[in-house]
């Protein structure tokens, strides 16, 4: 199939060097193709620059000021601390930069071209990039998203996600708007480094979607940390004032505040790429529409990531990308065997607001409609730090297992490291572990983690 692809200068031009595009770009050079990436912005992406990794470094750096004060409870003293903003954000874009080079590096050595400007299609097989024409067999689009921010007047002067990892100054208060991860994570940071944080959403309860329980746990847990959450209402109108700005809510209050961050929903980045030219058909909000191997109407022109707007996450995209290396130029789908394919049920996943939200497999509620006989587990209690520190935190997990087969459907978490833990967890549930199995395992004493395998008494 390589040899057929002569005619054209790659075998596959991969537009956008993220978190999926790298990954397709390198698994395909190492199975023999030749593979050029195209990135006009910064390698790795957002996850790498703007997204996943300086947030989670973030988030380590809020959680000290707790830290030092849980110190205390177990004896030990220290002088005033002072947190200082400029060295966490410049620490962090160094490591940043490090990682820019692990990437570049981890391409040039699959023997990936790399193209450092932006990338247009011009033709079906013909690419625009750097003041030249190229052409190539197959193309993927990995071009991800980009915040959105509603219009409203003023709303300029609101930043987003990008902006907030480059602060110039940490403000004294903070309005974030918005309930999905990006709000929650921020306002969790903000309040961790002593702004003054306020959270707006539109609706009752934030992120929707996720397990209601764990939902009302974390708001009680975020409240008690000391943010604020407003009544439920949008933002019309920003202004300056007071040397600050003061943002004008839907149900007629307004908030003061230096820092108005929008955690609106991110948007497929799909504009100016080409795509009519190349005949590419787009859904209305600008995503991508592919089939399950990826293809859009285009047969050869392909696209992974946030910008089909499936599943918005980092290791999603790489998946993705794989599965479109593997099925071009992998030895099995070459040779007659079956096409890979990503399996988007359950997906595990984890918040990183304070304390940690680590999720696998339905909510509560869908599971309820899912399984007519649905047995819930559920704990809540003191982590075992917090007797000695005082903290009043506590945390929730919940199992739930469908009582016809025993089989454990779901787990979600809000505690400390409730990543780390349902990563695990993830294996089990898709292997189809029982209740029986969690049963039979031996808890590692102790953890928090040994709750989920000693729950014993049906809670509903
Ligand atoms: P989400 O889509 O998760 O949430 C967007 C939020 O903005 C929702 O609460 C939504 O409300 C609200 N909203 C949307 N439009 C408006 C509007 N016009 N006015 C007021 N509120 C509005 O987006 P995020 O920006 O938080 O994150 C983008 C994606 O990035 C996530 O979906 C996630 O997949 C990914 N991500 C993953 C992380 C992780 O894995 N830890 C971390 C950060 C991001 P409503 O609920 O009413 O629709």
């Amino acid at each position: 199939m390589i040899h057929a692809m002569q005619q054209y200068d790659y075998d596959l031009f991969v537009i956008g060097a993220g978190s999926g595009g790298v990954r397709a770009a390198r698994v395909a050079a190492s199975l023999g193709a030749r593979v050029a990436i195209a990135e006009e912005r910064y390698l790795g992406g957002t996850c790498v620059n703007v997204g996943c990794v300086p947030k989670k470094l973030f988030v380590y750096g809020a959680h000290f000021g707790e830290d030092f004060e849980d110190a205390r409870g177990f004896g030990w003293t220290s002088g005033a601390v002072a947190f200082d903003w400029p060295t966490l954000r410049d620490n962090k874009s160094r490591e940043i930069e490090r990682l820019n080079g692990v990437y570049r590096g981890l391409l040039e050595g699959a023997g990936v071209e790399i193209l450092e400007s932006r990338a247009t299609l011009v033709g079906q097989h013909d690419v625009r990039v750097a003041n030249s024409t190229v052409t190539a067999a197959n193309i993927l689009v990995c071009t991800g998203s980009w915040p959105f921010v509603p219009s409203f007047p003023g709303s300029d002067l609101a930043i987003t996600s990008n902006e907030a990892f480059y602060l110039p100054d940490l403000p004294r208060r903070a309005l974030v708007v918005g309930g999905g991860y990006i709000a929650v994570e921020f306002a969790g940071i903000f309040a961790g480094l002593g702004v003054h944080t306020s959270l707006s959403y539109r609706r009752e309860l934030f992120l929707r979607g996720f397990d209601d329980g764990i939902r009302r746990f974390v708001r009680a847990e975020m409240i008690a940390k000391g943010i604020a959450m407003l009544p439920p209402a949008r933002p019309q109108s920003i202004e300056r004032a007071n040397g600050g700005l003061r943002c004008h809510m839907s149900d007629g209050s307004a908030v003061d505040a230096d820092l108005v961050l929008m955690a609106t929903g991110r948007r497929p980045a799909s504009k100016g790429l080409g795509l009519e030219t190349a005949g590419v058909t787009l859904a209305r909000n600008g995503a991508i529409p592919v089939d399950d191997s990826y293809r859009t109407n285009v047969p050869h022109i392909y696209a992974i990531g946030d910008v089909i707007d499936r599943v918005q996450l980092t290791p999603v995209a790489i998946a993705e990308g794989m599965c479109v290396a593997h099925n071009l130029f992998g030895g099995e789908s070459r040779h007659g065997g079956p096409r890979r394919r990503v399996n988007y049920e359950n997906v595990a996943t984890a918040i990183f607001c304070q304390p940690n939200i680590g999720t696998v497999g339905p909510t509560e509620e869908i599971a309820r409609q899912r399984y007519a006989r649905l047995e819930v587990y559920e704990s809540s209690f003191k982590p075992m730090k917090h007797t000695l520190s005082g903290r009043s935190e506590r945390s929730l997990m919940k199992l739930l297992v469908n009582g016809e087969d025993d089989k454990v459907v779901a787990a979600h978490m809000c505690g400390p490291d409730a990543g780390e833990i349902v990563q695990g967890l993830s294996v089990a549930i898709n292997a189809g572990a029982t209740k029986a199995d969690f049963d039979a395992t031996i808890g590692i004493h102790p953890t928090a983690a040994e709750e989920f395998v000693t729950m014993r008494e049906v809670a509903r």
